[in-house]
């Protein structure tokens, strides 16, 4: 039997069913005028886990999952000043509902590709309406609701159980905090059931209170009635759901029907990404189809879920998934075997049962997957006979969902691949090695993996992901690569670029530095930050013909300072210039480099110097002379004073306003900053910029900037006015 812990009795629970044989269950659903992300679709796998162990009980289960589309959509994009993608498809002449369309299709492939089973329902928010608007009619009829100006509140006050859910009695803070609280509430927690339509809205709908749009939660509560009843067993989302979406859901439903709600309430805990809250700003938000993109299999990502229990917070970082999918491609090896050599029928032994049962027992005990999976490996690794094996994986895929048995099905060996493996075994009989090693070359180039037993040749075709890494390897964080800070330098300069598609602007700049530096000793070291658009490709290709070229590969971005660290950790050169790809060298910048950081005192120099008087405004004044920092597209140090000022710090993963925070680091350890604008060097179009909208660009800012103000903005000692006088442009020499 399973058990759950739910988040109304705070305790771990039986689930035990209204109606003798069904479930009745409710999933908050996507929001579609973006991609759902992989966070969102770990909590849809929670309420899949549940779904499958259920059914597995012989539980006929109904599942529904809501679709938000256009409902609220304009309120929230009139908040956040309009998306990019939205602006652009409404610009392009798509109406509201193609794009909530688009996004929902894409939604539904991503279930698809975890295995996640479809809902038996997907009601969509703007087709209940009517449902909504009687809901909250009779709220209004039995005095749970009021109305000013033809917008219609909940009135918190009369529902004496509210916060029961969320234990949070404080009600609509998060609402009052983010947007002016609304002064025609009565009470700060009463919230919106429904609103009149502002003058120019178009998304509206009639209602007996006058042209208007519904309040959020309503929408939950009027599907859920009308699909599963008054009450129903099991409601899911993500904790960011229970207040206030399901703590008012509650509110509205049990005060509309006057009966409990919902039986167990079930919250997945939320995904991380790089250990940071996935977000826009910080650009770690991951698609499934980002990790389809770098060769993964999305039901890696699914084993990958399974390996922590739904009601702990998940730290993805590409490290991890890398071992989900190693983990996961041996187990279907093992699969594969055994379903070669296993055809008969199985006998179930006591030893077997014993497994299925320590298996089950883990999954039904609040959806112990980890456990189950440690179960899953101990079983593997067992002495218990090959059919027996086979036969529970099939049994435990049932809930994991991650194709144990099915390997690869899409790739056969074809007859040329065939041929080839019958000539190598030919010549390894008569000891020609060299030549079979050559021909196992060409049968592992053409995507298979070579295994030699005792007696025969097994090959495996390799999955998308070994395929690309035995292209070229990757990293996943900064911290896998060495540091040969300590190392005695080789070169005299070293450039280090962080590429980031836009291949066109890195070959520009990558052939530009070539060029004028032929005269020295030099290395070009590019860190290609998660390019997906052969940017990687080109770089490994060119750096094939050109030896001075270094290319480390890190396999998703893993943001600005990161990237740049990895440079520095493995710059030889006893000079280090940091350079954007939108820059282009047009002379002898080694020459101005090399004079000027022989004055050891100063720190970092740079074509492009800022200056300020008061932290908040940097300005690009500084023609020649010191500065008070220098901007990312070009800034130059001696690679020893690396020794005392350190690395960049990872917290930047966009690079605005890093560049500032890393002058101060030099500042900070006593070196000057000094800008020489007539440097050899142009800009040009600067895409990683140009190619965000006005919001994108504030909101990635503002978040560096504060990063910057926390740790310097008390160092006003560090400013070239620290004396109060006011800042003059020029030589202070
Ligand atoms: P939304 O599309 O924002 O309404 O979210 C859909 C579902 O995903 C809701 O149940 C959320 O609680 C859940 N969710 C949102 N962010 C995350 C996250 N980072 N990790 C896990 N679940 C999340
Ligand atoms: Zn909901």
């Amino acid at each position: 039997m399973l058990k759950l812990f739910n988040t109304l009795s705070k305790t771990t629970e039986e689930i035990c069913t209204l109606d003798e044989g069904t479930i009745r269950m409710y999933t908050c659903g996507p929001t579609v005028y973006r991609y759902a992300h992989i966070g969102n679709l770990r909590t849809y796998m929670m309420a899949d886990w549940i779904r499958r162990t259920l059914e597995l009980e012989g539980l006929n289960v109904v599942h529904v999952k809501n679709i938000t589309d256009v409902g609220h959509m304009r309120q929230e994009l009139v908040e956040t000043g309009g998306d990019k993608m939205i602006l652009a498809a409404l610009a392009e002449g798509k109406t509201i509902e193609q794009i909530a369309q688009f996004y929902a299709d894409s939604f539904h492939e991503d279930e698809k590709r975890v295995n996640i089973l479809p809902a038996h329902v997907y009601p969509w928010a703007t087709d209940h309406i009517p449902e909504m608007i009687s809901i909250v009619e009779k709220l209004v009829a039995n005095g749970y609701a009021y109305e000013v100006n033809g917008n219609i509140y909940f009135d918190v006050e009369k529902f004496s159980d509210y916060g029961k859910l969320s234990r949070n009695f404080g009600g609509d803070l998060l609402e009052g905090v983010r947007v002016e609280a609304d002064p025609l509430k009565k009470d700060p927690r009463d919230f919106t059931l429904w609103k009149s339509a502002e003058a120019g809205r178009d998304v509206k709908w009639e209602s007996p209170w006058g042209e208007g749009f519904p309040g959020w939660h309503i929408e939950c509560s009027a599907m859920a009635h009308k699909y599963l009843g008054e009450t129903f067993d099991i409601h899911t989302g993500g904790v960011d759901n229970v207040f206030p979406h399901h703590e008012d859901e509650i509110a509205q439903s049990e005060a509309a029907f006057g009966s409990q709600h919902v039986t167990y309430w079930i919250h997945g805990q939320h995904l991380l990404a790089d250990g940071a809250k996935m977000s826009k700003s910080a650009g770690n938000v991951f698609l499934l189809q980002d990790l389809i993109d770098r060769g993964f299999d999305p039901l890696a990502f699914r084993y990958l879920c399974g390996t922590v229990r739904y009601r702990h917070r998940m730290n993805f970082t590409f490290t991890s998934l890398k071992g989900a999918e190693k983990a996961l491609t041996a187990l279907r090896r093992k699969g594969q075997e055994w379903l070669e050599h296993n055809k008969t029928s199985v006998n179930v032994s006591s030893d077997c049962l014993a497994w299925k049962g320590k298996f089950w027992d883990s999954v039904n005990n609040d959806l112990g997957i980890p456990e189950a999976i440690a179960i899953l490996w101990d079983m593997t690794r067992s002495s218990l006979p090959d059919n027996e094996k086979l036969e529970l994986f099939n049994d435990f895929d049932r809930i994991l969902g991650v194709g144990l048995t099915s390997f690869n099905p899409d790739k056969s060996i074809s007859h040329d691949i065939g041929n080839s493996l019958e000539k190598r075994t030919g010549l390894r009989i008569d000891k020609q090695y060299t030549e079979a090693d050559a021909v196992r070359t060409d049968i592992i180039s053409a995507g298979f993996d070579v295994q030699d037993g005792h007696t025969s040749t097994q090959l495996r075709p390799k999955t998308r992901y070994e395929q690309i890494e035995a292209k070229w390897p990757s990293v996943s964080a900064s911290r896998e690569v060495a540091s040969l800070l300590e190392e005695p330098p080789i070169y005299d300069y070293s450039f280090i670029l962080n590429a980031y598609n836009y291949v066109s602007d890195i070959q520009r700049c990558v052939q530009s530095i070539l060029r004028n530096s032929t005269a020295y000793s030099t290395e070009v070291i590019v860190v290609d930050n998660g390019s997906t658009d052969g940017t990687g490709d080109w770089l490994e290709e060119f750096a094939g013909e050109c030896s001075s070229l270094k290319v480390i590969h890190c396999d998703h971005v893993i943001g600005d300072a990161a990237g740049k660290n990895i440079g520095l950790k493995q710059a030889r050169g006893k000079n280090i210039i940091i350079i954007d790809a939108s820059t282009e060298v047009t002379g002898d910048l080694l020459n101005f480099v090399g004079q000027y950081l022989s004055d050891e005192e100063i720190g970092i120099l740079g074509p492009y110097g800022l200056s300020t008087d008061d932290m908040q405004h940097f300005h690009e004044e500084v023609d020649k002379g010191y500065a008070d920092a220098i901007q990312a597209y070009c800034m130059a140090f001696r690679r020893d004073a690396l020794l005392s000022v350190g690395l960049m710090n990872e917290g930047y993963r966009f690079y605005r306003n890093l560049d500032i925070d890393y002058s101060f680091q030099f500042k900070d350890k006593g070196y000057s900053v000094f800008a020489d604008s007539t440097l050899p060097l142009v800009r040009h179009e600067h895409r990683q910029w140009t190619e965000l909208d006005d919001n994108q660009r504030d909101e990635l800012s503002r978040k560096n900037f504060g990063r910057f103000l926390k740790r310097w903005g008390q160092r006003a000692d560090l400013l070239l006015n620290a004396d109060g006088k006011a800042f003059e442009t020029g030589f202070r020499h």
